[in-house]
């Protein structure tokens, strides 16, 4: 059973809608997946529905933005109620978040010739939670970079001219409500932040102890040693593992929905195990 818990959508940052984005891991031999874009649920619905039509699981899924320790953390939300009053509630939090670092990424473009960024991301992607991909995608579109990788380089990674630096919601309070939610707080990607080991260990120890669930073992971009790592340290934390591609664009060629090397099954999560 092939499961992903951890995939974008046009809600956030993924090039797929959220039905296309299900027949597309439908199209990958993915069973079971989780819609998880950043910051919002707007997908779920659509994803839900499409992934009934064609026999899939599909899991309530969101991926949070949190600031800790004046570093930016993700945390992936699985199984909850999106509907949720204290969930709706931080969303609405981090989607004036959003529109306000966008409205000031946008601002510091100006100075490269790009004037009219925010209209031109809301006429490619209404409705959306702008995140920084957006903003690399002009970039790249207008010459500026050779692609998003040079575009957040040179314009968008921190201490670079486009970057505005902004507060997310606390590790504590993502957590809290994901659960409150009826969900699981999963910590995305450990080795995603450029962080040293014992950052990497530090975030570890500080979820776990503000009562997180699990921690992603598995990524689209995570090798073996990377993997065995992941699960010592979930281990040592008990933590539960998770695994999700973070899949965006069919363009990424070397990330698929799905192809995840499996997890020892007594160290996963429910949500992870076949039956
Ligand atoms: P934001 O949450 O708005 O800061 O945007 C973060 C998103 O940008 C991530 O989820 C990735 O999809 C994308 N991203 C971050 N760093 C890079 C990078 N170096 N190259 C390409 N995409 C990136
Ligand atoms: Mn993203
Ligand atoms: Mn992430
Ligand atoms: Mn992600």
């Amino acid at each position: 059973m092939t499961i992903d818990l951890h995939l974008h959508s046009t809600a956030s940052d993924g090039a797929l809608r959220p039905a296309e984005l299900v027949a597309y891991a439908h199209r990958h031999g993915v069973h079971r997946m989780a819609l998880t874009d950043h910051d919002t649920v707007a997908g779920l619905h659509a994803a839900r529905t499409a992934a009934n039509q064609c026999g899939m699981d599909f899991v309530d899924g969101i991926e949070l933005s949190v600031t800790w320790r004046g570093r930016t953390l993700h945390i992936v939300g699985l199984g909850f109620t999106p509907t949720d009053a204290g969930l709706t509630a931080v969303i609405e939090r981090l989607t004036q978040t959003r529109r306000e670092r966008a409205e000031a990424m946008s601002h510091r473009l100006e100075r490269f010739g790009i004037t009219d960024a925010l209209s031109r991301i809301a006429s490619t992607t209404p409705q959306t939670q702008i995140t920084r991909a957006h903003f690399a995608r002009l970039i790249v579109e207008d010459g500026l970079a050779r692609n998003t990788r040079q575009a957040f380089k040179r314009y968008l990674a921190p201490g670079r001219p486009v970057h505005a630096t902004c507060r997310w919601i606390p590790l504590e309070q993502a957590i809290e409500t994901l659960q409150r939610a009826g969900g699981l707080a999963v910590l995305a990607h450990p080795f995603g932040y450029r962080f040293t080991h014992a950052w990497r260990n530090r975030a570890i120890s500080d979820f776990a102890a503000a009562g997180g669930d699990a921690m992603e073992v598995a990524t689209g971009v995570s090798d073996r040693s990377q993997e065995a790592q992941a699960l010592r340290e979930a281990g040592r934390a008990h933590l539960l593992a998770s695994a999700g591609s973070d899949f965006h664009a069919p363009e990424q060629r070397w990330l698929a929905p799905g192809r995840l090397r499996p997890i020892p099954p007594e160290q996963v999560i429910p949500l992870l195990s076949c039956s």
